[in-house]
């Protein structure tokens, strides 16, 4: 069976001729450019890129297995290198390859009243803000009540998300293999009369992590890089999804060994 692939680009004059170049070579090699229902997606730009691709891709993630290429620093999902290019062409035409799945995030957004449920699901995180004052919200774990948290908004990531945002609120480095999601506070109030446990809190698969807020306020509520708006917000339930994004493997490229190059040093 031929391959069917898309390929996707950041839209800068570099991407756009490393795309030039893949649909050519990929052509060659009788692999099937097919934009609606690929086998393979290739991202060219850098891990926003890739993020865009997983929400274009995000009805077929069973079918569809994602690659990403980086023009500009080096990026966590796109790993691969312009210069490594000839290599990756050659890889994928070689078919059938290795596939690597990594847990997702759910989110399900319900509205008071009986207006409709949202769901979605992040690559890396959801984030929850609003521009009316603190985020003050009910947390309840597994159906208990756990705190209430006041402050500037929570992260709720995935284990691939970790080292995104969460790394920046002081969350822990989750290894992919760990299905997995972590909670981390966004400036939270602590004091005689408001208390959190102020630490991340990582929830297996199967804990479900209910957030009720108590103020009618209008949420700014991120998931990777889109954000909506929300107004009578009734909860936003967070776990480990069911479905699982799937990643084109065609070198060993160890989750450890990418953190050490992205915040270490990447010198060999
Ligand atoms: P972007 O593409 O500019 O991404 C911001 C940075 O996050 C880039 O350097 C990118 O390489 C890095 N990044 C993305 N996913 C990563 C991952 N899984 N591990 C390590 N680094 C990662 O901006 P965008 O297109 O809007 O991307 C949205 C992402 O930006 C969000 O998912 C969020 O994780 C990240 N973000 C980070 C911060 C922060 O670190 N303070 C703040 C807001 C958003």
């Amino acid at each position: 069976m031929r391959v069917k692939y898309a390929l996707t680009s950041k839209g800068d004059s570099v991407s756009d001729e490393i795309l030039a170049k893949m649909k050519n070579y990929l052509t060659e090699f009788n692999l099937v450019l097919d934009d609606e229902e690929p086998d393979l997606v290739i991202s060219i730009g850098g891990d926003g890129t890739l993020l865009e691709a997983f929400h274009t891709y995000i009805h077929r993630l069973d079918k569809t297995a994602f690659i990403g290429v980086h023009t500009g620093h080096l990026g966590f999902y796109a790993d691969w290198m312009p210069k490594e290019l000839e290599k990756l062409i050659i890889e994928v035409a070689r078919t059938p390859f290795q596939v690597v799945e990594y847990p997702l995030l759910e989110i399900t957004i319900r509205p008071k009243g009986d207006g409709e449920e949202d769901r979605f699901l992040a690559l890396n995180e959801c984030s929850v803000k609003t521009a009316e004052g603190s985020v003050v919200l009910d947390v309840e774990i597994k159906g208990e009540h756990f705190e209430t948290f006041r402050g500037d908004g929570l992260c709720i990531s995935t284990p691939s998300g970790s080292t995104a945002y969460n790394k920046a609120l002081g969350g822990a480095i989750i290894h992919p293999s760990l299905e997995a999601i972590q909670i981390t506070e966004m400036a939270s109030i602590n004091n005689r009369v408001f208390r959190t446990v102020g630490s991340p809190l990582i929830l297996p698969k199967h804990h479900t992590c209910l957030l009720k807020p108590l103020h009618d306020r209008s949420f700014m509520i991120t998931l990777d890089h889109i954000t909506r708006q929300y107004s009578d917000v009734k909860s936003i339930q967070c776990r480990v999804a069911r479905e699982k994004v799937r990643f084109a493997r065609f070198r060993p490229f160890p989750f450890w060994k990418r953190v050490h190059d992205s915040f270490i040093t990447d010198e060999q």
